[in-house]
């Protein structure tokens, strides 16, 4: 299951709405994928919210529906951005109404300010995205072993100007690329077989910002950013305008090597 699929399914599955085995596909997937188990979590959290303040509600005098107009008016977008809980107990009337009125602005704040708190970091998303490409095999678009083959080919489709590094063949082998998009943006994806691990070298473009999350190391003279997630490491640089990433399970002490060879 993708993670697109996974969502789509995240409000049946919270509504115990699923059959059983499409029901244990998503409870494996959130099992598998930390940002899809998020979403899971943020989607709780609102709901815990909600079912709070509709008790509250239910203690109020009367419904007072001049907040409710003068809400939407001010946030004239307000009910397209409820979450579909939100939607499901505006359904249930006017006291369902005020309810989730009351609790719309605490809700979307509380998504906001969890998202922001868990800061979905960009060594998340290449991992995330890692994971994908080796458990969904997905194909490779060149299969190449030549690294300027490789780095024409990612340059033509992704208008990145990537260089993917060319290795000593005693070390590692370079497998091909494809590209992909990270964040919504073009990346350009190249793999490698080290030893019996695959790595994977990606570059996009981002700001620093990216990389606060991770830990900063000198190393030769050359600054890198290392984090660990889900047993994988993912090792950064900037080169330019790009950023450089290799994500894989071995340890970074493996992955220098590649990542100094970006540097031609
Ligand atoms: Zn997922």
């Amino acid at each position: 299951m993708t993670c697109s699929e996974a969502r789509q399914y995240i409000f049946a599955f919270l509504d115990n709405e699923l059959d059983s085995a499409l029901s244990l596909e998503v409870q494996q997937h959130i099992e598998h994928c930390a940002l899809c188990a998020r979403e899971c979590e943020i989607e709780k959290i609102v709901r815990r919210q909600l079912a709070a303040k509709l008790k509250e509600a239910q203690a109020l005098p009367e419904f007072d529906e001049s907040a409710l107009v003068r809400l939407l008016r001010s946030e004239p977008g307000a009910l397209g951005r409820m979450s579909r809980t939100t939607r499901r107990y505006w359904k249930l009337g006017t006291a369902g109404a005020l309810a989730a009125v009351l609790v719309l602005a605490a809700s979307l704040f509380v998504v906001n300010s969890a998202r922001k708190a868990q800061g979905v970091s960009l060594a998340d998303v290449l991992v995330e995205d890692f994971d994908h490409f080796v458990t969904e095999a997905k194909p490779l678009q060149i299969v190449s072993a030549d690294a300027k083959e490789v780095s024409e080919w990612l340059r033509e489709r992704t208008a990145l100007a990537v260089s993917v590094p060319s290795v000593d063949p005693a070390m590692a082998s370079l497998m091909g690329g494809r590209k992909c998009k990270i964040n919504g943006k073009p990346a350009a994806f190249a793999v490698y077989r080290i030893g019996n691990e695959m790595a994977s070298l990606v570059a996009l473009h981002e700001s620093d910002e990216a990389l606060v999350h991770m830990n900063r190391v000198e190393r030769n003279g050359h600054t890198h950013w290392v984090d660990h997630c889900r047993g994988h490491t993912v090792l950064a640089c900037r080169r330019g305008e790009l950023i450089y990433a290799v994500i894989s399970r071995l340890p970074e002490e493996s992955l220098y090597a590649l990542m100094q060879r970006t540097e031609g």
